[in-house]
């Protein structure tokens, strides 16, 4: 079992990433893909990479800290790049929920990111909140630059929006939220194509029912599985088989790792 999307780096699993990872291994948890969001969790993410055989690493600018992205952010994000534990560029974005950096400059650093990615060669890991016209709109104008995917984390938008995605070829990743109650992921869901899927945990947050509230953690990946397959009417070692596959195909780097 997979996890695509977490922050093993965050204070709340810091202190127990030895203990988590170990289990992980013990539980059958192949891999894990830790998140960036600034300079610090940059760092933290290349260097449980290099610490653990099971993580991988992302490099990229979370929307929130959009307004500290400067020149010497992208040279160390373009340095990182090339070390081959870092699969993508993520979590990029728009978040216009809390606003926290100001939506323009976060308008102007994701479509930023973007280019970078595509001089990379990697993939996107998207981050969008309440602001999916928008994501649409740079997505659309950066077009000539997703040449390596685009990945939708924790997808909160219409069955309209995920439509199109698909025509375009996007992914989608899933975590706790579709364990909540709520008719409208079975219906989004439903758009997607089951070889367009990845599970997540977005680990420390987004703990599943019947665990949400409580610190998240990879090892709650089977219950995403789960869900998974009764949402697409199959059994979980199927649906496993299936979202392994979905993986590999879209984090190119990830299957070169595991082939070498
Ligand atoms: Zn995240």
């Amino acid at each position: 079992m997979l996890d695509t999307h977490l922050h093993l780096d965050d204070p709340k699993l810091a202190d127990d990433v030895d203990k988590i990872i170990a289990e992980c291994e013990q539980k059958g948890i192949e891999f894990v893909i830790n998140n960036s969001c600034d300079l610090p969790t940059m760092l933290a993410g290349v260097k449980l990479a290099e610490r653990f055989e099971i993580v991988f690493a992302t490099v990229g600018m979370h929307p929130h800290d959009s307004k500290s992205f400067d020149d010497a952010f992208a040279a160390k994000m373009t340095e990182l790049a090339s070390h081959p534990k870092v699969v993508a560029v993520g979590e990029i974005g728009l978040d216009y929920h809390y606003d926290i950096s100001d939506r323009a400059t976060q308008r102007d650093v994701f479509a930023a990111q973007i280019e970078l990615a595509d001089s990379y060669g990697l993939p996107l890991q998207l981050h969008i909140r309440d602001a999916y016209g928008d994501a649409w709109d740079i997505l659309r104008a950066q077009k000539k630059y997703l040449n390596n995917g685009v990945l939708w984390h924790c997808y909160g938008g219409s069955a309209e929006f995920a439509r199109q995605a698909v025509k375009e070829g996007h992914y989608f990743a899933f975590g706790g939220a579709i364990t909540f109650k709520n008719a409208h992921k079975e219906e989004v869901l439903r758009q997607i194509p089951i070889d367009r899927v990845l599970s997540e945990t977005d680990s420390p947050y987004m703990a599943p029912v019947p665990l949400r509230g409580s610190i998240n953690t990879p090892l709650n990946i089977p219950i995403i599985v789960k869900k998974l397959a009764e949402i697409y009417q199959i059994d979980c070692p199927a649906m496993e088989t299936q979202i392994r596959d979905n993986t590999l195909r879209y984090f190119g780097k990830i299957a070169e790792y595991l082939n070498n």
